[in-house]
C-alpha cells in the first residue's frame, strides 16, 4: 500500500486551518481535480478521493483531533479504506459546496445523480435543561440558492452564457477510433452545452450562492449528547423538482456545573457539616427544575450519614426519551470537617472526643449508626 500523504499538505493548508480556510481550499483542490473536469484521468480520480478524505477528516473536530495526535494511523478502521465510509459523504459534500455547479450529473456518471437532493448535517448544542426537558429551537443551515444577480445563469449581469464552441451546445463529442464512435460528455462545457466567458462576480459563475436558512426544530424531553434528530425534507434542495434531502441535527449538550448525567440519572454532591452528618438534619439540594443555581429540593440526611453516602430523590432525574417517567436525582453527600476552630468549638470537640473514647469501650458493637440510604 501507498503511504499517504499528510492532510493537511493534499489540501494546502497549515495545521491551524480554520474551517473557512479548510472550506476554500476544499473548493479549489476539489475543482481542480474533479472527475468532471478531467475525464480518464485516474491519477486526478485519485486526487479527488484524496481531497475528499483530507476535508471530512479536518472538519470533523473529534478526527482531526485524533489524526493531530495519532497521524494516519489513529484514523485506521474509522476511516477504513479511503472513502469506504465516506463515498455519500463525498457526494454530500459536493452538493454542499458546489450545488448548482455541476447540475449537469453528481459524480462518476450518469446515473450517478441522485432521486432527491443530499442529507445534510448540522449540530446544535443544548443546555442540560434543554437536553432534559425539551425544546423548540431554531437552527440555521446553509444551503445554496439561486444567484439573484445574474437568474442563476453564471454570466456576469449584461452578458450571456454563450453555446459551448467544442460540442457547439450539444454537450457531448464524438471520437472516432477505428471504425467506432465513442460519445462522452464534452470536457469543456462538462456536458451543459454552454459556456460561461464573464463570470458573475457575486457567484463566481457558479450561479448559486450559499444562503442561511433557519429551520425550527423540536428537541425531544430527554435527548442527550451524541444523538441525533432528523428533519425530513430540510436538507438539501434536490434536482429539478425531486424531493429535498433530510437535514440531521447532531446533539451536543453543555456540562452543568451541578450535575452529572448518568443515563436517566443525575448525579449532584452536597457538603455538610459534620454534625449535620452525625445529628442528621433537612438541607436542599440542586434539582435541574430551578431555573437558576437555588438549591430547592428537600432531603433528610439521617443521623450518622458517612462521607460519600448516597441519596437516591426518585423521579427528580432526566425525562425518559420514550416517555416512562423520569430518573433519579442522586445526591452523594460529602462531610467537613472544621478546618478552624474557635476556643469554645475546640473545647466541645475535645469534651466529645473524650465520650466517645468513653461510649466506644461501653457500648457493644453493631450500634453505631450506619450512613446511606
Ligand atoms: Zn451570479
Ligand atoms: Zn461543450
Amino acid at each position: 500500500m501507498p503511504s499517504k500523504r499528510c492532510y493537511y499538505e493534499v489540501l494546502s493548508v497549515t495545521r491551524e486551518a480554520t474551517s473557512d480556510e479548510l472550506r476554500k481550499a476544499y473548493r479549489r483542490e476539489a475543482l481542480k481535480h474533479h472527475p468532471d473536469r478531467n475525464p480518464g484521468d485516474s491519477a486526478a480520480e485519485g486526487k479527488f478521493k484524496e481531497v475528499n478524505e483530507a476535508y471530512q477528516v479536518l472538519t470533523d473536530d473529534q478526527k482531526r483531533r485524533i489524526y493531530d495526535q495519532f497521524g494516519h494511523a489513529g484514523l485506521d478502521g474509522s476511516m477504513g479504506a479511503a472513502g469506504g465510509e465516506g463515498i455519500g459523504d463525498v457526494f454530500s459534500h459536493m452538493q454542499d459546496l458546489f450545488a448548482e455547479m455541476f447540475s449537469g450529473g453528481m459524480g462518476f456518471g450518469t446515473n450517478a445523480r441522485p432521486r432527491r437532493g443530499s442529507d445534510m448535517r448540522v449540530q446544535a448544542r443544548l443546555t442540560l435543561r434543554e437536553a432534559a426537558f425539551g425544546c423548540k429551537r431554531e437552527v440555521q443551515v446553509r444551503v445554496p440558492a439561486t444567484c439573484t444577480d445574474c437568474s442563476g445563469s453564471g454570466a456576469k449581469p449584461g452578458s450571456k452564457p454563450e453555446s459551448c464552441p467544442q460540442c457547439r451546445g450539444s454537450g457531448q463529442v464524438s471520437n472516432a477510433r477505428g471504425f467506432v464512435m465513442f460519445t462522452s460528455t464534452c470536457p469543456r462545457c462538462r456536458g451543459a452545452g454552454r459556456v460561461i466567458k464573464q463570470p458573475c462576480p457575486s457567484c463566481s459563475g457558479h450561479g448559486a450562492v450559499e444562503r442561511a436558512r433557519k429551520v425550527n426544530v423540536t428537541f425531544p424531553a430527554g435527548i442527550d449528547a451524541g444523538q441525533r434528530l432528523r428533519v425530513p425534507g430540510q436538507g438539501m434542495p434536490g434536482p429539478a423538482n425531486s424531493p429535498a434531502g433530510d437535514l440531521y441535527v447532531e446533539i451536543d449538550v453543555e456540562d452543568d456545573p451541578r450535575f452529572e448525567r448518568d443515563g436517566a440519572d443525575l448525579v449532584t454532591r452536597v457538603h455538610i457539616p459534620l454534625t449535620d452528618a452525625a445529628l442528621g438534619a433537612e438541607i436542599r439540594v440542586a434539582s435541574l427544575e430551578a431555573e437558576d443555581e437555588e438549591a430547592t429540593l428537600p432531603l433528610v440526611i439521617s443521623p450518622g450519614t458517612q462521607s460519600s453516602a448516597m441519596f437516591t430523590v426518585k423521579g427528580h432525574g432526566i425525562p425518559r426519551l420514550d416517555g416512562r417517567g423520569r430518573g433519579s436525582l442522586v445526591v452523594i453527600v460529602q462531610v467537613d470537617v472544621p478546618s478552624v476552630l474557635t476556643t469554645r468549638a475546640r473545647e466541645l470537640l475535645e469534651q466529645l472526643r473524650a465520650e466517645l473514647q468513653r461510649s466506644d469501650s461501653n457500648e457493644p458493637e453493631g450500634k453505631r449508626a450506619a450512613g446511606g440510604k
